[in-house]
């Protein structure tokens, strides 16, 4: 190993923007220093040294390493005047771990370190403090113990809650220094008899055990667990850098405090300081939520001009890094401190308001407003809310600390709330307050409560970075983990009972509250406008009724790129003439179900074309198979055979009915209607001729593939009555929107077509229909003809489709499954997920659009199309059209626009916008 590689970077002379190299917070501990804000000297060890590392078997420091660290802490001790592991003045160090992507509290931190029975009587002499240097000490004990020597938490916590209980204190303020002396000598013994080894005194051991410790947690379990969930790889973040810092305290009386910051409202992003302050604490305290912060507000009266430091701090970060700041401060006898900064994580409506007002500030361009946020994100704002109107009654309060409301059933523990979440069930994790060992529990829960804790404690930081409503510190409730119970004034929630949290208002309720959509904000119209403006793709929605499509232009689709009109044909007024259609026996039969179907047709479409206009509507004609508006031939057998036992029975009791009445007749009296018998058998006959006609439809239906089966076009060609009933609705429809001056844009496209013949067949119905239309109404009508993209054959024969097709879209679902031979059906829950944890494939292809195998074949269909017909309109509507990384992919590949689910609308005009604007920095690339 090269021992001339530098390791080990000073604050001021590490390269600020090498966040690879020296991890986020060390790189932006070197732009503080190097701007001039006020930083506690320092020094980065570098994610090189921490890959060298763990890659050597014997866990080794590469060599070096801890030359240079004593070198710098030469250098630390010059500038501070103190000397580490010296009596007297002793300099004290943090050791932080920090790697290039934000990982908030998923690796470890020792504070404190350098402390020993010999330094520590140093410290308590020059502070004359001697409260201050036991809690500092017992602190480092527990934190080096817990991180550095795998002492478990719980060992450390008991020694501490007997020791508050003996000294009769509710908190760690109540105790006295000789409280804490002897939690530090209860701790040093823990230590000694978990490890079998006594405490390490020597600062510089220390620091080399810390160092390594630090470097360990970038493999730890919370650190792996957190990189799988947020896909980070390697080639964004790998490994730790170490910062190792100058201690300051925010713990040496009143004028000291400790605090963080952000430098905009991360729940609403209104533009002004936020963050919560602690005086004489240390910083873990406003973390751990331990002690209820005060807002930084509250500090405007208490330390006017600390205030005044603080707000110029905030705004020397914003004005520098050009993006809202989640920053931490130490206040040590009237001295502020910045100890780090980050790019703070908001919420999609704090992202969203914050783009656009920094945009109107000058912070930032467009580009960089749009870029800033993740497509992914918006979903957050089209969550339901509560819904007002319901009034329901809350049983506690606490801080609303992420934004969004969510029902699920009570879990008090992380490891419950992930087999739970997991198994599909929707649960809300309570917790007295949460670690970073709880993360796997936010995963699958639906949101999060807390009784302690403030607005940047850890549940609600992480929390808000996932999008999940919190609400944290609802000090109402008593959570009883053992007993898997809550208390809330008289009432009790147990585990598995159903409750409703607002993390927008704080509210917690018992049950399940009714809630209600999102409504766009302002700032969302406006960044999705600036949006449309640079993206090239158009973004369409997938909308089946008149309701989707109103649903559908709120969220700024620009047409409809799919209309499924089978499922118009499913709703209860339409099923029976469907039916009747389907198990007609003539031709008479079957046109007149179809006679019955068209003004319901016509007048679906009407409306869809009405609430989309002027936008296009692309109407796709029916495509399943037949079969699947019929029960099954078992269903049917059942109700036949249970209908043949009530005529059987309904006959018995007509027999009955008439002997009773015979024998009353006999004795003189008048017959009565004695027996009840209201079933009349020739009806129950009736019903049952029908439904075995039904079964034997059915059977006569029956495929044993039926995906691959009579459906889409081949169903269009055999019953060319169904597609020319429906091609008619869809033109009458537009020109009777035409005759009442409505400008509409319908575009008629065939599914499952493998053949340019089985297009032209379907055009000649499109002609002549359009003919007769606009000749009985006397208006042109603008209908575009095109086809669906979902076989392979269609698209290696795009350049023959193109000749009768003004248009394609490309189904990728049913695309997908003919490209690998997997049923769409039935992969999902069968092999897919071993394969893609395996890693056999990286992702669902169902959800990820496989570019290198469904996207390869799709390219090469647009070019053959354009070939043919060059302006050749181009989408895509499978559930790929809404997914951002394959729309980055489908504007690559020159697509005029994607369709997906109304509410994926404003994800997909935000992705089309990134696609854009990244297309333009790395230039085009093929595949
Ligand atoms: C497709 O196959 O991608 C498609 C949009 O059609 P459907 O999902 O209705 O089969
Ligand atoms: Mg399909």
């Amino acid at each position: 190993m090269s021992t001339t590689k530098k390791y080990v970077f000073a604050f001021e002379e590490g390269d600020g923007k090498n966040k690879k190299l020296l991890g986020g917070k060390g790189a932006n501990l070197c732009e503080m220093t190097q701007i001039g804000l006020r930083v506690p000297p320092g020094f980065v060890i570098s994610t090189e040294a921490c890959l060298a590392y763990l890659d050597d078997s014997d866990r080794r420091l590469p060599g070096g390493v801890m030359d240079e660290v004593r070198a710098q802490m030469k250098g630390l001790e010059a500038k501070t005047g103190k000397s580490f592991g010296g009596r007297d003045n002793c300099l004290l160090v943090s050791v932080r771990s920090g790697s290039a992507l934000s990982m908030p509290g998923m690796m470890d931190t020792i504070l404190n370190l350098g402390l020993n029975a010999e330094t520590l009587e140093g410290l308590i002499a020059q502070t004359g403090n001697e409260r201050f240097g036991y809690d500092a000490y017992r602190r480092f004990v527990q934190l080096f113990g817990k991180v550095a020597l795998g002492v478990p938490d719980h060992e450390f916590d008991t020694e501490f809650e007997a020791a508050k209980a003996r000294a009769g204190v509710k908190h760690d303020v109540g105790l006295s220094a000789k409280d804490l002396k002897e939690i530090s000598e209860r701790f040093l013994e823990v230590v000694e008899r978990v490890t079998g080894k006594p405490f390490p005194t020597d600062p510089y051991a220390q620091l080399e055990i810390a160092i390594k410790a630090v470097f360990n947690s970038w493999s730890g379990k919370r650190a792996v667990d957190y990189r799988r969930e947020f896909h980070i790889t390697p080639d964004m973040a790998n490994g730790t850098a170490v910062n190792i810092v100058t201690m300051v305290f925010g713990n040496m009386g009143d004028d000291s405090a400790t605090g963080v910051g952000f430098t905009r409202d991360p729940g609403t992003g209104e533009n002004v300081m936020f963050g919560e302050y602690l005086t004489n604490a240390q910083g873990e305290d406003v973390v751990a939520g331990i002690r209820t912060p005060k807002p930084v507000a509250a500090m405007k009266e208490e330390m006017p001009e600390l205030h005044r430091q603080l707000l110029e701090l905030r705004n020397q970060l914003e004005t520098h890094y050009k993006e809202v700041q989640d920053f931490e401060f130490t206040i040590e006898k009237g001295v502020l401190y910045c100890l780090q900064t980050r790019n703070g994580k908001m919420n999609a409506v704090a992202l969203v308001r914050t783009s656009v007002e920094m945009e109107k500030e000058g912070l930032i361009d467009k580009r960089q407003a749009l870029l800033r946020i993740q497509p992914e994100m918006l979903e957050q704002l089209l969550f339901p809310r509560l819904d007002p109107k319901a009034k329901a009654k809350a049983v506690a309060k606490g801080l609303p600390a992420s934004p969004g409301a969510a029902s699920g059933i009570a879990v008090f523990d992380a490891d419950r709330a992930e087999k739970l979440g997991r198994g599909g069930q929707k649960v809300i994790l309570v917790r007295e307050e949460t670690k970073p060992e709880d993360i796997h529990g936010f995963f699958a829960s639906q949101g999060i409560l807390t009784s302690r804790g403030g607005k940047t404690s850890h549940a609600a930081v992480v929390a808000r970075g996932m999008g999940k409503p919190c609400v944290a510190g609802a000090e109402g409730i008593h959570v009883d983990v053992r007993l898997r119970q809550a208390i809330v004034g008289d009432s009790v929630f147990r585990e598995g009972e159903m409750i409703t949290i607002d993390g927008s208002s704080g509210k917690v309720y018992l049950g399940e509250a009714p809630m209600i959509e999102a409504e766009f904000t302002d700032e969302l119209v406006t960044l999705l406008q600036w949006a449309d403006d640079v993206a090239r793709l158009q973004v369409r929605a997938n909308a089946d009724t008149p309701d989707d499509a109103a649903r559908a232009v709120k969220f700024g689709a620009m047409g409809i790129g799919l209309c499924r009109t089978e499922r118009m044909f499913n709703a209860v007024d339409r099923l029976p003439i469907v039916v009747e259609m389907i198990v007609a026996e003539s031709i008479e039969e079957r046109q007149a179900a179809l006679d019955k179907l068209l003004p319901i047709q016509r007048s679906d479409f009407k409306e869809i074309l009405k609430a989309m206009a002027p936008r296009p509507v692309t109407v796709r004609l029916l495509d399943p198979p037949i079969h699947e508006f019929l029960p099954t031939a078992d269903q049917l057998v059942d109700e036949i055979e249970e209908l043949r036992h009530l005529r059987d029975t309904a006959r018995g009791l007509q027999v009955l009915s008439d002997a009773v009445d015979f024998i009353a007749r006999g004795r003189g009296a008048q017959p009565q209607a004695q027996v009840q018998h209201n079933v009349d058998p020739v009806l129950v006959e009736e019903v049952i001729q029908k439904k075995e006609a039904m079964l034997r439809k059915v059977r006569a239906l029956f495929e044993v593939n039926p995906m691959l089966g009579h459906r889409g076009v081949r169903l269009g060609l055999t019953f060319p009555e169904i597609y020319s009933m429906q091609i008619r609705a869809v033109l009458e429809a537009a020109a009777e929107c035409q005759r009442e001056g409505v400008e509409v844009h319908p575009e008629i496209m065939v599914p499952q077509v493998c053949t340019a013949q089985e297009l032209k067949r379907v055009k000649t119905y499109v002609d002549a229909i359009r003919h007769a239309v606009e000749t009985h109404y006397g208006v042109k009508v603008d209908c575009k003809f095109g086809t669906m993209m979902e076989v392979v054959r269609a698209c290696m024969r795009a350049e023959n489709l193109a000749e009768e097709a003004e248009f394609f879209s490309f189904g990728t679902n049913d695309l997908t499954q003919a490209t690998f031979s997997f049923s769409r059906e039935d992969a999902e829950n069968k092999f897919l997920p071993m394969y893609n944890e395996k890693q056999i494939l990286q992702d669902n292809p169902f959800e990820v659009l496989d570019v290198k195998g469904v996207g390869r074949l799709m390219e090469l269909a647009v070019g053959w199309g354009r070939g043919t017909r060059p302006d050749m309109k181009v989408g895509i509507c499978g559930e790929h059209g809404g997914h951002p990384a394959s729309i980055k992919f489908c504007h690559r590949i020159g697509l005029t626009y994607v369709s997906c689910s109304g509410p994926r609308v404003p994800i997909a005009r935000l992705a089309a916008a990134h696609a854009a604007l990244t297309e333009a920095a790395s230039g085009t690339q093929s595949l």
